[in-house]
C-alpha cells in the first residue's frame, strides 16, 4: 500500500494536466490512523462523481461491540454515523471552487426513515465511510491545490471528528441505538399480539407539506387513541407506551373531509419503516408486509391473474393472464392487489382518494341498472372478507363516501378533528337497521393467485450491454426504457431506487433460475442481503455506491412496472 507522501507526489505530478490523468490516483493509501481508498475516478468534472472510502481500523475507532452487535442495532449504528458524518461535513467544509462538480464531497445522507444503507460499513475490524467527491478542476484541467485540500486537510479532520468513538457525541449514538431497541421490541410485541399496526399516543402524524416528510410544527394535533383500542406495552428503554392497536381483519377509517383520514393512513404506510427521534412517528409501526394499493391507470400489466376481481371483459379479453400496455383505473388497482399478494403482502392499505370508485363499491341502484353479466368487476367490498378469511390478508381502508363497508368491517375508526373515535358499534347498528338487500356476493371464495416466472428474454441488451440508471426516487432507466415508479408510494429514498436498479441488473445478467417464481427469486436476493450485507448486490467493487435496502414488495412492484417484463404462469400454487 502506498502512503500519503506518494499520493501527494502523484497529485503534484498531474497538477494542471488534463482531467483524465486523475485516473492515476486510483488505489489504496495509508494515512496512518486511517486508509483512503480511491475506488472510482470520474471521467470529467461534470460526470457522475468519484467514489472514495475512508477506512478506520476498529483499534483506532474504538466503537464498543454492543453498539452494533445485532442486525437492527447495526442498521441504527450505520444510520447514526452517516447522519453525523454528514453533519460534520456540512459544518466543516465549504468546497474548493472550480468547474462542474469540482470540490463536491458528500455522504449519502438519510431522510426521516432509518434504513439499512451502504453509506457506512462496520464490523469488528473496521469502520468505513463511503463518500462521493468531485475531484477539483478548473475547466478540464486538474486543480492540484483543491485536491490536496480535500485529501490532506478536509478528510483527516472529518475522519477525526466523525469516525472515532471518543470524538463523536456518544450519548446521541447511544440514544439512537436505544430507540432502535425500543422499536424492535415494539415490533415483536405487535407480532405477538396479532396487531398489524400501532400508533402511540402523542405521535405527530401530519407532515410539514406535501413535499416534505418532516413533522408539521406548532399546529399539529397529537394523536390520542380511542380508549377501546388502547394497548400498553413495556419497552426496554422508554418504559410503558400506550397507543392505538389495530388488529388483523378489516378496519375502516371514516370521517368528514379534511379531518385527517389520509394522514393517518399515510402514517401507517410509512410505519413499515422506523423513524428517527423527533420525527413524530417513532412509535407508529405497521406490518412490514403492508402494501399501499392505489389505482394507477396507464400502467402496464404482465399476465396477472386478476380474475378474482375481474371477469368477462369486452371482446373476451383474458383475465386469468391479463396483460395490457395501458390499464384502466379498476384493472390497475386489481393488478396492484394481486401482485402484492403474489409477493406475500399480509396487509393492504387503501385510500378512497386514490382508488377507482367502480373497483371499491357498486350500489344497489347501479346493480339494478347494469346487470351482473354486463359488469366485469367484482368490487373489493365483495372480496375483502374472503381475502382475510382465506388468505389471512388484512385491510385498512379510508372511506368517507360510502357506508357499504360497514357490513364487512371488523372495526370502524372515525377521524374527528384529527382525533380518532371508535364508532364500530354505531356503524354496525346502522348496517343492521338498513341492510343492503343486494349484497350477498361476499361469501364467495376469493379465487386463485397465480405465481409467475420471469423469462430471461425480459432483459435485452443493446450494443453496450445493460445500462441501469436512477433518475430521481420514482424513475429508473433500463437502457432507454423508463420504469415509472410513481405508483409505489412506500418507496421513499433515492438510494432504495438505486438498490432496486442493482437487483434488476442481477436479473438482467441472468443470475437466477427461470423455474423459480418472481417471489422466490426476490426472497433469495433478500436472504442474501440479510446474511451477507447490502453490499452484496452492488455491481461495483470496493465502494458499493449509494444503496439503501428496499422492501421486497417494492422491488417486485418495480419489476411489475418494467414494460419489457415477460412472464409465464408457474405451475406451483
Ligand atoms: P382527509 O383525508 O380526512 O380529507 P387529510 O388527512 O388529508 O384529511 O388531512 C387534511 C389536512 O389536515 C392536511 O393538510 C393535513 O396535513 C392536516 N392534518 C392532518 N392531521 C392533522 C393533525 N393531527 N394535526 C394538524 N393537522 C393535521
Ligand atoms: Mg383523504
Amino acid at each position: 500500500m502506498q502512503g500519503k507522501v506518494e499520493l501527494e507526489k502523484e497529485i503534484q505530478r498531474i497538477d494542471g494536466r488534463g482531467y483524465k490523468a486523475y485516473k492515476d490516483l486510483k488505489g489504496l493509501y495509508d494515512f496512518g490512523s486511517f486508509q483512503l481508498a480511491i475506488d472510482y475516478v470520474q471521467g470529467d468534472p461534470f460526470a457522475s462523481p468519484s467514489r472514495l472510502r475512508v477506512i478506520v481500523p476498529m483499534k483506532v475507532a474504538k466503537f464498543p461491540g454492543e453498539t452494533f452487535n445485532t442486525p437492527y442495532k447495526k442498521i441504527a449504528f450505520k444510520d447514526y454515523l452517516t447522519r453525523y458524518f454528514h453533519k460534520v461535513l456540512q459544518r466543516e467544509y465549504r468546497g474548493v471552487g472550480g468547474t462542474g462538480k469540482s470540490g463536491m464531497l458528500t455522504i449519502d445522507a438519510p431522510g426521516q426513515e432509518i434504513l439499512d444503507r451502504t453509506s457506512v460499513y462496520v464490523d469488528h475490524e473496521k469502520v468505513e465511510a463511503r463518500l462521493e467527491a468531485g475531484l477539483p478542476a478548473k475547466g478540464r484541467r486538474i486543480l492540484g491545490k483543491g485536491c490536496k485540500i480535500i485529501f490532506f486537510d478536509v478528510l483527516p479532520k472529518i475522519v477525526e471528528k466523525a469516525l472515532l468513538y471518543d470524538k463523536i457525541p456518544e450519548d446521541e449514538l447511544l440514544s439512537h441505538i436505544q430507540l432502535a431497541e425500543d422499536q424492535h421490541a415494539l415490533r415483536q410485541a405487535l407480532e405477538k399480539e396479532n396487531l398489524i399496526a400501532f400508533v402511540a399516543n402523542g405521535s405527530i402524524l401530519p407532515r410539514e407539506s406535501g413535499i416534505s416528510q418532516k413533522p408539521l410544527g406548532k399546529n399539529a394535533v397529537p394523536f390520542i387513541s380511542p380508549e377501546s383500542m388502547e394497548m400498553t406495552f413495556r419497552l426496554p428503554h422508554k418504559g410503558e407506551i400506550t397507543g392505538m392497536g389495530i388488529k388483523k381483519g378489516i378496519t375502516l377509517i371514516v370521517g368528514g373531509g379534511y379531518h385527517g383520514k389520509s394522514t393517518l393512513l399515510q402514517a401507517l404506510e410509512s410505519g413499515v419503516y422506523e423513524h428517527i427521534r423527533g420525527d413524530g412517528r417513532e412509535f407508529v409501526l405497521a406490518d412490514p408486509m403492508a402494501m399501499k394499493i392505489r389505482a394507477e391507470d396507464g400502467r402496464r400489466v404482465e399476465k396477472v391473474n386478476i380474475s378474482p376481481f375481474i371477469n368477462n371483459l369486452p371482446q373476451g379479453t383474458d383475465t386469468v393472464a391479463f396483460s395490457t400496455e395501458n390499464a384502466s383505473g379498476s384493472t390497475s388497482q386489481a393488478a396492484n392487489i394481486i401482485e402484492a399478494l403474489e409477493g406475500g403482502a399480509t396487509t393492504l392499505l387503501i385510500d378512497e382518494d386514490t382508488s377507482a370508485t367502480n373497483f371499491m363499491i357498486r350500489d344497489q341502484r347501479m346493480k339494478e341498472l347494469v346487470h351482473k353479466e354486463k359488469e366485469p368487476i367484482s368490487p373489493f367490498i365483495d372480496k375483502v372478507g374472503s381475502l382475510h378469511r382465506e388468505k389471512g390478508v388484512s385491510t385498512i381502508l379510508v372511506i368517507g363516501g360510502s357506508g357499504e363497508y360497514f357490513d364487512v368491517a371488523d372495526r370502524v375508526i372515525m377521524m374527528d378533528e384529527y382525533r380518532p373515535k371508535d364508532v364500530t358499534e354505531e356503524a354496525k347498528a346502522i348496517a343492521e337497521r338498513d341492510p343492503d338487500s343486494s349484497r350477498g356476493e361476499e361469501h364467495a371464495a376469493f379465487g386463485d393467485i397465480t405465481p409467475r416466472r420471469v423469462l430471461k428474454t425480459s432483459f435485452p441488451r443493446d450494443r453496450k450491454g445493460i445500462k441501469i440508471k436512477t433518475k430521481g426516487v420514482k424513475t429508473l432507466l433500463y437502457n432507454r426504457l423508463a420504469i415509472e415508479l410513481y405508483g409505489i408510494e412506500q418507496l421513499m429514498d433515492y438510494s432504495q431506487t438505486n438498490a432496486i436498479g442493482e437487483i434488476i441488473r442481477i436479473l438482467a445478467q441472468g443470475r437466477y433460475d427461470e423455474k423459480q417464481t418472481i417471489s422466490e427469486i426476490l426472497d433469495d436476493i433478500h436472504q442474501l442481503i440479510s446474511t451477507e450485507g447490502l453490499e452484496k448486490i452492488a455491481s461495483f467493487q470496493g465502494h458499493p455506491g449509494n444503496l439503501a435496502r428496499p422492501r421486497k414488495l417494492d422491488v417486485l412492484a418495480a419489476l411489475n412496472r418494467y414494460r419489457n417484463l415477460k412472464t409465464l404462469p408457474s405451475s406451483k400454487r
